[in-house]
């Protein structure tokens, strides 16, 4: 399904062009229009899903497998140093265009990226409480 109000169903099944690093039939891969490093790239469902909850399986699996592979492609091509894969569900997680996306972001020594938070702690209540209801 297509959303046809959405920007990034347009991109992935190339109504709209794009710096497409691989496409097949069900995902492109993009580079960032406004990149956090050299490379950043988004791989798109060419289906539209809003988020992580309402992906396909079968597509999610694929999105990971092309991560992997691009991800390769790029520590050969470039010589990353290291590579974060980012995948923002909800506005209060900075979703900002929602149709699912995977971020693959580069990362070199002395880059501006910043995925960093500051480490809690787990208490035992908090880790009884979440393992009850979070289990699957
Ligand atoms: P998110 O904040 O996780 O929703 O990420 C949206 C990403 O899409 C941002 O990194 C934007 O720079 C990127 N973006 C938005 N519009 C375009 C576009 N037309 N082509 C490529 N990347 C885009
Ligand atoms: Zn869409």
């Amino acid at each position: 399904m297509k959303d046809s109000n959405c920007i990034f169903c347009k991109i992935a099944n190339g109504e709209i062009p794009s710096a497409t690093l691989f496409e097949d039939e069900m995902v492109r891969v993009i580079l960032d229009i406004s990149p956090a490093s050299k490379g950043h790239a988004l791989i798109l469902p060419k289906d539209h899903y809003a988020n992580l909850y309402e992906i396909d399986e079968e597509v999610a699996k694929h999105v990971i497998v092309t991560a992997k592979r691009q991800a390769i492609k790029m520590k050969e091509a470039l010589g990353v140093e290291g590579i974060n894969i980012v995948q923002n569900n909800g506005e209060i997680a900075g979703q900002t265009v929602f149709h699912y996306h995977m971020h693959i972001v580069p990362r070199y020594e002395g880059d501006k990226v910043n995925i960093k938070w500051e480490p809690g702690e787990l208490s035992e209540k908090d880790k009884e409480e979440l393992v009850k209801k979070l289990s699957l």
